[in-house]
Protein backbone atom coordinates (compact mmCIF):
# COMPACT_ATOMS: atom_id res chain seq x y z
CA UNK A 1 0.00 0.00 0.00
CA UNK A 2 1.51 3.27 -0.61
CA UNK A 3 0.79 6.80 1.28
CA UNK A 4 0.16 9.63 -1.06
CA UNK A 5 0.70 13.18 0.11
CA UNK A 6 -1.59 15.30 -3.08
CA UNK A 7 -0.56 18.70 -3.45
CA UNK A 8 -2.71 20.57 -5.22
CA UNK A 9 -5.32 17.97 -4.92
CA UNK A 10 -8.52 20.05 -6.98
CA UNK A 11 -6.54 20.99 -9.86
CA UNK A 12 -6.92 19.00 -12.79
CA UNK A 13 -3.65 16.31 -12.40
CA UNK A 14 -4.64 16.17 -8.56
CA UNK A 15 -8.64 15.00 -9.67
CA UNK A 16 -6.72 12.62 -12.20
CA UNK A 17 -4.89 11.35 -9.81
CA UNK A 18 -7.83 10.88 -7.29
CA UNK A 19 -9.68 8.89 -10.08
CA UNK A 20 -7.15 6.42 -10.27
CA UNK A 21 -7.15 6.04 -6.16
CA UNK A 22 -10.67 5.17 -6.50
CA UNK A 23 -10.00 2.26 -8.98
CA UNK A 24 -7.45 0.92 -6.94
CA UNK A 25 -8.08 1.14 -3.29
CA UNK A 26 -6.14 -1.89 -2.67
CA UNK A 27 -3.14 0.09 -3.61
CA UNK A 28 -3.37 3.55 -2.45
CA UNK A 29 -4.09 5.69 0.28
CA UNK A 30 -4.59 9.67 0.35
CA UNK A 31 -2.56 10.59 3.80
CA UNK A 32 -2.33 14.02 3.20
CA UNK A 33 -3.91 16.90 0.45
CA UNK A 34 -4.00 20.09 -0.09
CA UNK A 35 -5.95 23.34 -1.82
CA UNK A 36 -5.09 26.89 -2.73
CA UNK A 37 -8.39 28.48 -1.56
CA UNK A 38 -11.03 26.22 -2.14
CA UNK A 39 -11.71 25.56 1.26
CA UNK A 40 -15.43 23.80 0.67
CA UNK A 41 -13.77 21.54 -1.72
CA UNK A 42 -10.95 20.34 0.49
CA UNK A 43 -12.87 19.64 3.02
CA UNK A 44 -15.26 17.52 0.78
CA UNK A 45 -12.64 15.57 -0.26
CA UNK A 46 -11.46 15.78 3.15
CA UNK A 47 -15.15 13.75 3.93
CA UNK A 48 -14.13 11.57 1.12
CA UNK A 49 -10.73 10.23 1.67
CA UNK A 50 -10.59 11.13 5.15
CA UNK A 51 -6.18 12.13 5.00
CA UNK A 52 -4.23 12.69 8.23
CA UNK A 53 -3.70 16.03 7.07
CA UNK A 54 -4.75 18.33 4.71
CA UNK A 55 -3.58 21.98 4.19
CA UNK A 56 -5.05 25.50 2.70
CA UNK A 57 -2.30 27.24 1.05
CA UNK A 58 -3.96 30.63 1.67
CA UNK A 59 -3.16 30.82 5.22
CA UNK A 60 -6.37 33.63 5.90
CA UNK A 61 -8.12 30.70 5.36
CA UNK A 62 -6.74 28.04 7.72
CA UNK A 63 -9.99 28.63 10.64
CA UNK A 64 -12.48 28.22 7.86
CA UNK A 65 -10.37 24.82 7.42
CA UNK A 66 -10.18 23.97 10.63
CA UNK A 67 -13.72 24.51 11.77
CA UNK A 68 -15.03 22.82 8.42
CA UNK A 69 -13.12 19.51 9.44
CA UNK A 70 -14.01 19.56 13.16
CA UNK A 71 -17.95 20.35 12.02
CA UNK A 72 -17.24 17.06 9.87
CA UNK A 73 -16.00 15.20 12.83
CA UNK A 74 -13.23 14.65 10.83
CA UNK A 75 -10.15 13.65 12.40
CA UNK A 76 -8.06 15.16 9.58
CA UNK A 77 -5.45 17.62 11.47
CA UNK A 78 -5.53 21.55 9.21
CA UNK A 79 -2.20 23.18 7.89
CA UNK A 80 -1.95 26.55 5.94
CA UNK A 81 0.60 28.33 4.04
CA UNK A 82 3.56 27.58 2.91
CA UNK A 83 4.81 25.96 5.86
CA UNK A 84 2.35 23.71 5.97
CA UNK A 85 2.48 22.55 2.39
CA UNK A 86 6.24 21.67 3.25
CA UNK A 87 5.10 19.91 6.83
CA UNK A 88 3.11 17.52 4.85
CA UNK A 89 5.64 17.25 2.20
CA UNK A 90 8.11 15.94 4.37
CA UNK A 91 5.59 14.06 6.76
CA UNK A 92 7.10 10.10 7.35
CA UNK A 93 3.45 9.39 7.05
CA UNK A 94 3.62 9.28 2.94
CA UNK A 95 6.59 7.30 0.82
CA UNK A 96 4.98 9.28 -2.38
CA UNK A 97 4.25 13.23 -3.10
CA UNK A 98 2.58 14.26 -5.90
CA UNK A 99 3.41 17.95 -6.82
CA UNK A 100 0.47 19.06 -8.72
CA UNK A 101 0.62 22.82 -7.55
CA UNK A 102 0.20 25.57 -10.42
CA UNK A 103 3.18 27.65 -10.72
CA UNK A 104 6.46 28.84 -8.38
CA UNK A 105 4.06 28.33 -6.17
CA UNK A 106 4.79 24.12 -5.76
CA UNK A 107 8.75 25.10 -5.58
CA UNK A 108 9.27 24.81 -1.70
CA UNK A 109 7.00 21.45 -1.09
CA UNK A 110 8.88 20.07 -4.15
CA UNK A 111 12.37 20.89 -2.40
CA UNK A 112 10.70 19.79 0.80
CA UNK A 113 9.60 15.81 -0.54
CA UNK A 114 13.31 16.13 -1.84
CA UNK A 115 14.81 16.79 0.81
CA UNK A 116 12.84 13.90 2.82
CA UNK A 117 13.97 11.55 0.30
CA UNK A 118 10.48 10.95 -1.03
CA UNK A 119 9.24 9.67 -4.18
CA UNK A 120 7.98 12.47 -6.42
CA UNK A 121 5.64 12.21 -8.79
CA UNK A 122 6.54 15.65 -10.70
CA UNK A 123 4.00 17.61 -12.68
CA UNK A 124 4.81 21.02 -11.05
CA UNK A 125 7.12 21.64 -13.81
CA UNK A 126 7.80 25.29 -12.76
CA UNK A 127 9.67 24.06 -10.05
CA UNK A 128 12.23 22.23 -12.03
CA UNK A 129 12.34 25.32 -14.61
CA UNK A 130 13.49 27.54 -12.05
CA UNK A 131 15.85 25.58 -10.07
CA UNK A 132 16.59 22.45 -12.43
CA UNK A 133 20.11 21.73 -11.33
CA UNK A 134 19.58 22.45 -7.63
CA UNK A 135 16.10 19.94 -7.92
CA UNK A 136 18.18 17.24 -9.53
CA UNK A 137 21.21 17.44 -7.19
CA UNK A 138 18.75 17.79 -3.84
CA UNK A 139 16.85 14.96 -5.17
CA UNK A 140 20.39 13.00 -5.68
CA UNK A 141 21.64 13.89 -2.63
CA UNK A 142 18.85 12.61 -0.30
CA UNK A 143 18.02 9.39 -2.19
CA UNK A 144 14.41 10.95 -3.07
CA UNK A 145 13.08 9.60 -6.78
CA UNK A 146 11.56 11.72 -9.34
CA UNK A 147 8.93 10.42 -12.11
CA UNK A 148 8.15 12.84 -14.41
CA UNK A 149 4.52 13.07 -14.46
CA UNK A 150 4.15 15.72 -17.61
CA UNK A 151 3.61 13.11 -20.28
CA UNK A 152 5.92 14.22 -22.41
CA UNK A 153 8.94 13.23 -19.91
CA UNK A 154 7.26 10.65 -19.02
CA UNK A 155 7.05 9.17 -22.30
CA UNK A 156 10.70 9.43 -22.51
CA UNK A 157 11.40 8.00 -19.23
CA UNK A 158 9.56 5.37 -20.57
CA UNK A 159 11.63 4.88 -24.11
CA UNK A 160 15.06 5.49 -22.41
CA UNK A 161 17.42 2.64 -21.43
CA UNK A 162 15.98 0.39 -18.29
CA UNK A 163 19.08 0.30 -16.18
CA UNK A 164 19.20 4.08 -16.02
CA UNK A 165 21.63 6.84 -18.20
CA UNK A 166 21.52 7.89 -21.47
CA UNK A 167 23.70 5.25 -23.55
CA UNK A 168 23.14 5.84 -27.42
CA UNK A 169 20.96 8.45 -26.67
CA UNK A 170 21.23 10.96 -29.76
CA UNK A 171 18.31 13.47 -29.39
CA UNK A 172 15.26 13.47 -27.10
CA UNK A 173 11.86 14.51 -29.40
CA UNK A 174 9.23 16.38 -27.79
CA UNK A 175 6.19 16.49 -28.94
CA UNK A 176 3.54 19.18 -29.02
CA UNK A 177 -0.09 19.24 -29.93
CA UNK A 178 0.24 22.92 -31.77
CA UNK A 179 -2.38 24.13 -29.31
CA UNK A 180 -5.74 25.63 -30.51
CA UNK A 181 -4.14 28.21 -32.52
CA UNK A 182 -1.87 26.10 -34.69
CA UNK A 183 -1.66 27.19 -38.10
CA UNK A 184 -2.94 30.84 -37.03
CA UNK A 185 -0.72 33.76 -38.62
CA UNK A 186 0.18 36.82 -35.70
CA UNK A 187 -2.76 38.98 -37.31
CA UNK A 188 -5.48 36.62 -36.33
CA UNK A 189 -4.03 36.14 -32.69
CA UNK A 190 -4.77 39.58 -31.84
CA UNK A 191 -7.71 39.70 -30.73
CA UNK A 192 -7.80 36.14 -28.64
CA UNK A 193 -9.62 35.46 -25.15
CA UNK A 194 -8.99 33.73 -22.35
CA UNK A 195 -11.86 31.47 -23.01
CA UNK A 196 -10.09 30.59 -26.82
CA UNK A 197 -6.82 30.05 -25.50
CA UNK A 198 -8.04 27.43 -22.88
CA UNK A 199 -10.34 25.68 -24.96
CA UNK A 200 -7.46 22.77 -25.96
CA UNK A 201 -8.39 20.90 -28.30
CA UNK A 202 -6.71 17.53 -27.22
CA UNK A 203 -5.67 18.11 -23.88
CA UNK A 204 -8.19 19.16 -20.33
CA UNK A 205 -5.87 20.87 -18.06
CA UNK A 206 -5.40 24.06 -15.79
CA UNK A 207 -6.00 27.43 -17.43
CA UNK A 208 -2.42 28.57 -16.60
CA UNK A 209 -1.13 25.34 -18.62
CA UNK A 210 -3.65 26.00 -21.32
CA UNK A 211 -2.46 29.43 -22.10
CA UNK A 212 0.97 28.38 -22.16
CA UNK A 213 0.27 25.29 -24.62
CA UNK A 214 -1.09 27.91 -26.49
CA UNK A 215 1.45 30.50 -26.48
CA UNK A 216 4.20 27.33 -27.21
CA UNK A 217 5.74 28.72 -23.59
CA UNK A 218 4.68 24.94 -22.46
CA UNK A 219 6.89 23.04 -24.87
CA UNK A 220 9.69 25.62 -23.73
CA UNK A 221 9.20 24.88 -20.65
CA UNK A 222 9.04 21.11 -21.06
CA UNK A 223 12.72 21.72 -22.83
CA UNK A 224 14.02 22.61 -19.94
CA UNK A 225 12.02 20.55 -18.25
CA UNK A 226 13.67 17.63 -20.10
CA UNK A 227 17.35 19.43 -20.44
CA UNK A 228 17.37 19.26 -16.08
CA UNK A 229 15.37 15.44 -15.42
CA UNK A 230 17.50 13.77 -18.56
CA UNK A 231 20.91 15.32 -18.63
CA UNK A 232 20.47 16.36 -22.19
CA UNK A 233 22.09 19.61 -23.97
CA UNK A 234 19.42 21.75 -25.44
CA UNK A 235 20.55 21.15 -28.61
CA UNK A 236 19.91 17.56 -28.44
CA UNK A 237 16.19 18.13 -27.57
CA UNK A 238 13.93 18.79 -30.58
CA UNK A 239 10.23 19.94 -30.72
CA UNK A 240 8.12 18.53 -33.30
CA UNK A 241 4.25 19.61 -33.78
CA UNK A 242 2.47 16.45 -33.53
CA UNK A 243 -1.63 17.66 -33.80
CA UNK A 244 -3.31 14.23 -33.06
CA UNK A 245 -1.27 14.06 -29.58
CA UNK A 246 -0.87 10.61 -29.89
CA UNK A 247 3.14 9.94 -29.84
CA UNK A 248 3.69 11.63 -26.25
CA UNK A 249 7.65 11.98 -27.21
CA UNK A 250 10.18 10.41 -28.53
CA UNK A 251 14.12 8.93 -28.08
CA UNK A 252 16.30 9.11 -31.32
CA UNK A 253 19.44 6.30 -30.52
CA UNK A 254 22.28 6.76 -32.99
CA UNK A 255 22.14 3.43 -33.96
CA UNK A 256 18.90 4.79 -36.15
CA UNK A 257 16.13 3.70 -33.85
CA UNK A 258 13.41 5.86 -32.56
CA UNK A 259 11.29 4.80 -29.61
CA UNK A 260 7.94 6.37 -29.24
CA UNK A 261 5.18 6.17 -26.74
CA UNK A 262 1.78 6.51 -27.70
CA UNK A 263 -1.53 6.54 -25.94
CA UNK A 264 -4.93 8.22 -25.53
CA UNK A 265 -4.58 12.25 -24.52
CA UNK A 266 -5.34 11.46 -20.82
CA UNK A 267 -2.84 12.65 -17.84
CA UNK A 268 -3.99 8.99 -16.06
CA UNK A 269 -1.75 7.02 -17.74
CA UNK A 270 1.45 9.08 -16.73
CA UNK A 271 0.22 9.44 -13.12
CA UNK A 272 -0.49 5.76 -13.23
CA UNK A 273 3.31 4.76 -14.04
CA UNK A 274 4.58 6.79 -11.64
CA UNK A 275 2.11 5.87 -9.20
CA UNK A 276 3.27 2.01 -9.94
CA UNK A 277 6.53 1.85 -11.08
CA UNK A 278 8.07 -0.48 -12.00
CA UNK A 279 5.05 -2.34 -12.18
CA UNK A 280 2.14 -1.03 -14.13
CA UNK A 281 -2.14 -1.10 -13.37
CA UNK A 282 -4.95 -0.56 -15.21
CA UNK A 283 -5.32 3.51 -15.78
CA UNK A 284 -9.05 3.45 -16.86
CA UNK A 285 -7.50 5.06 -19.86
CA UNK A 286 -9.08 3.54 -23.38
CA UNK A 287 -6.63 1.83 -25.57
CA UNK A 288 -5.79 3.03 -29.11
CA UNK A 289 -7.61 1.59 -31.98
CA UNK A 290 -5.22 1.95 -34.50
CA UNK A 291 -7.39 0.82 -37.51
CA UNK A 292 -9.49 3.76 -36.55
CA UNK A 293 -6.57 6.44 -35.75
CA UNK A 294 -6.11 7.74 -39.42
CA UNK A 295 -2.99 9.83 -40.13
CA UNK A 296 -0.26 10.95 -37.61
CA UNK A 297 0.73 14.06 -38.82
CA UNK A 298 4.61 15.81 -37.69
CA UNK A 299 5.95 19.31 -38.43
CA UNK A 300 7.95 21.93 -37.34
CA UNK A 301 6.88 24.45 -34.94
CA UNK A 302 6.24 27.77 -36.01
CA UNK A 303 8.76 30.08 -33.68
CA UNK A 304 8.05 33.58 -35.70
CA UNK A 305 4.13 33.04 -34.46
CA UNK A 306 4.83 31.41 -31.22
CA UNK A 307 8.57 33.15 -30.09
CA UNK A 308 8.04 31.65 -26.72
CA UNK A 309 9.63 28.69 -28.02
CA UNK A 310 12.99 30.10 -28.69
CA UNK A 311 12.48 31.99 -25.29
CA UNK A 312 12.96 29.03 -23.56
CA UNK A 313 16.26 28.12 -25.59
CA UNK A 314 17.63 31.45 -24.68
CA UNK A 315 16.75 31.53 -21.10
CA UNK A 316 18.87 27.73 -21.28
CA UNK A 317 21.61 29.05 -23.16
CA UNK A 318 21.91 31.96 -20.53
CA UNK A 319 21.73 29.66 -17.74
CA UNK A 320 21.57 30.81 -13.99
CA UNK A 321 18.58 32.84 -12.97
CA UNK A 322 17.33 33.19 -17.11
CA UNK A 323 15.03 29.84 -16.60
CA UNK A 324 13.75 31.36 -13.36
CA UNK A 325 13.74 35.07 -14.79
CA UNK A 326 11.66 33.01 -17.31
CA UNK A 327 8.89 31.40 -15.82
CA UNK A 328 8.47 34.04 -12.96
CA UNK A 329 7.71 36.77 -16.21
CA UNK A 330 5.44 34.26 -18.22
CA UNK A 331 3.22 33.32 -14.61
CA UNK A 332 2.62 37.49 -15.03
CA UNK A 333 1.99 37.51 -18.28
CA UNK A 334 -0.23 34.76 -18.29
CA UNK A 335 -2.15 35.50 -14.74
CA UNK A 336 -2.50 39.17 -16.77
CA UNK A 337 -4.00 37.87 -20.23
CA UNK A 338 -6.37 35.78 -18.23
CA UNK A 339 -7.71 38.49 -16.25
CA UNK A 340 -8.36 40.46 -19.24
CA UNK A 341 -4.98 42.83 -18.48
CA UNK A 342 -2.96 41.72 -21.41
CA UNK A 343 -3.30 40.83 -25.05
CA UNK A 344 -2.41 37.05 -26.14
CA UNK A 345 0.37 38.23 -28.28
CA UNK A 346 2.06 40.45 -25.85
CA UNK A 347 2.82 37.63 -23.18
CA UNK A 348 6.12 37.05 -25.16
CA UNK A 349 6.84 40.57 -25.20
CA UNK A 350 6.21 40.63 -21.33
CA UNK A 351 8.69 37.55 -21.17
CA UNK A 352 11.71 38.81 -23.35
CA UNK A 353 11.62 41.92 -21.92
CA UNK A 354 12.09 40.61 -18.39
CA UNK A 355 14.28 38.35 -19.69
CA UNK A 356 16.48 41.15 -21.28
CA UNK A 357 16.34 43.90 -18.39
CA UNK A 358 16.88 41.36 -15.11
CA UNK A 359 20.69 41.00 -14.38
CA UNK A 360 22.54 37.11 -15.01
CA UNK A 361 23.32 35.57 -11.64
CA UNK A 362 24.67 31.94 -11.04
CA UNK A 363 21.90 29.73 -9.88
CA UNK A 364 24.17 29.65 -6.32
CA UNK A 365 21.26 28.80 -4.19
CA UNK A 366 17.52 28.56 -4.03
CA UNK A 367 17.31 31.87 -2.25
CA UNK A 368 19.22 33.49 -5.31
CA UNK A 369 16.76 32.22 -7.59
CA UNK A 370 13.83 32.85 -5.44
CA UNK A 371 14.96 36.09 -5.27
CA UNK A 372 14.88 36.27 -9.23
CA UNK A 373 11.67 35.45 -9.07
CA UNK A 374 10.51 38.19 -7.46
CA UNK A 375 12.66 40.72 -8.87
CA UNK A 376 10.96 39.16 -12.55
CA UNK A 377 7.76 39.53 -11.34
CA UNK A 378 8.04 42.86 -10.45
CA UNK A 379 9.81 43.75 -13.53
CA UNK A 380 7.15 42.49 -15.75
CA UNK A 381 3.92 43.86 -13.41
CA UNK A 382 5.28 47.24 -13.89
CA UNK A 383 5.88 46.58 -17.92
CA UNK A 384 1.96 45.61 -17.91
CA UNK A 385 0.70 48.58 -15.86
P1 LIG B 1 -4.88 23.42 -11.99
O1 LIG B 1 -4.94 24.90 -12.09
O2 LIG B 1 -6.00 22.61 -12.49
O3 LIG B 1 -4.63 23.00 -10.45
C1 LIG B 1 -3.65 23.60 -9.69
C2 LIG B 1 -3.69 23.13 -8.24
O4 LIG B 1 -2.74 23.90 -7.51
C3 LIG B 1 -5.03 23.34 -7.55
O5 LIG B 1 -5.25 22.30 -6.61
C4 LIG B 1 -4.84 24.66 -6.82
O6 LIG B 1 -5.65 24.73 -5.64
C5 LIG B 1 -3.37 24.61 -6.45
N1 LIG B 1 -2.77 25.93 -6.38
C6 LIG B 1 -2.90 26.95 -7.28
N2 LIG B 1 -2.21 28.02 -6.89
C7 LIG B 1 -1.61 27.69 -5.71
C8 LIG B 1 -0.78 28.39 -4.80
N3 LIG B 1 -0.41 29.67 -5.01
N4 LIG B 1 -0.35 27.74 -3.70
C9 LIG B 1 -0.71 26.46 -3.46
N5 LIG B 1 -1.51 25.75 -4.28
C10 LIG B 1 -1.96 26.36 -5.40
O7 LIG B 1 -3.51 22.99 -12.68
P2 LIG B 1 -3.14 21.60 -13.39
O8 LIG B 1 -3.54 21.66 -14.80
O9 LIG B 1 -3.58 20.45 -12.55
O10 LIG B 1 -1.54 21.69 -13.36
C11 LIG B 1 -0.78 21.43 -12.20
C12 LIG B 1 0.69 21.33 -12.59
O11 LIG B 1 0.85 20.19 -13.42
C13 LIG B 1 1.21 22.52 -13.41
O12 LIG B 1 2.53 22.77 -13.07
C14 LIG B 1 1.13 22.04 -14.85
O13 LIG B 1 2.09 22.65 -15.67
C15 LIG B 1 1.43 20.55 -14.66
N6 LIG B 1 0.89 19.71 -15.72
C16 LIG B 1 -0.46 19.62 -15.90
C17 LIG B 1 -0.99 18.82 -16.92
C18 LIG B 1 -2.48 18.68 -17.11
O14 LIG B 1 -2.90 17.90 -17.98
N7 LIG B 1 -3.32 19.36 -16.38
C19 LIG B 1 -0.12 18.13 -17.77
C20 LIG B 1 1.25 18.23 -17.56
C21 LIG B 1 1.75 19.02 -16.53
MG1 LIG C 1 3.33 18.18 -21.20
Amino acid sequence: MKSLCLLGATGSIGQSTLKLVDQHPDRFRITAMSAHTQIDALIDLCRRYRPLQACIADSSLFTALRDGLRAEGLATTPLAGSEGLQDMAADNRSDTVIAAIVGAAGVASTFSAARAGKRILLANKESIVLAGQLLMQTVAEHGAQLFPVDSEHNAIFQCLPAHGGHAGVRRLILTASGGPFLGKTRAELATITPEQACRHPKWSMGRKISVDSATLMNKGLEVIEAHHLFGMPADAIEVVVHPQSIVHSMVDYCDGSVLAQMGEPDMRTAIAYGLSHPERIDSGVKTLDFRTLGRLEFLPPDTETFPCLSLAYTAIGRGGNAPAVLNAANEVAVMAFLEGRLSFLAIPDIVAQTLDALAWEPAADLSVLMASDAEARRYANNRIH
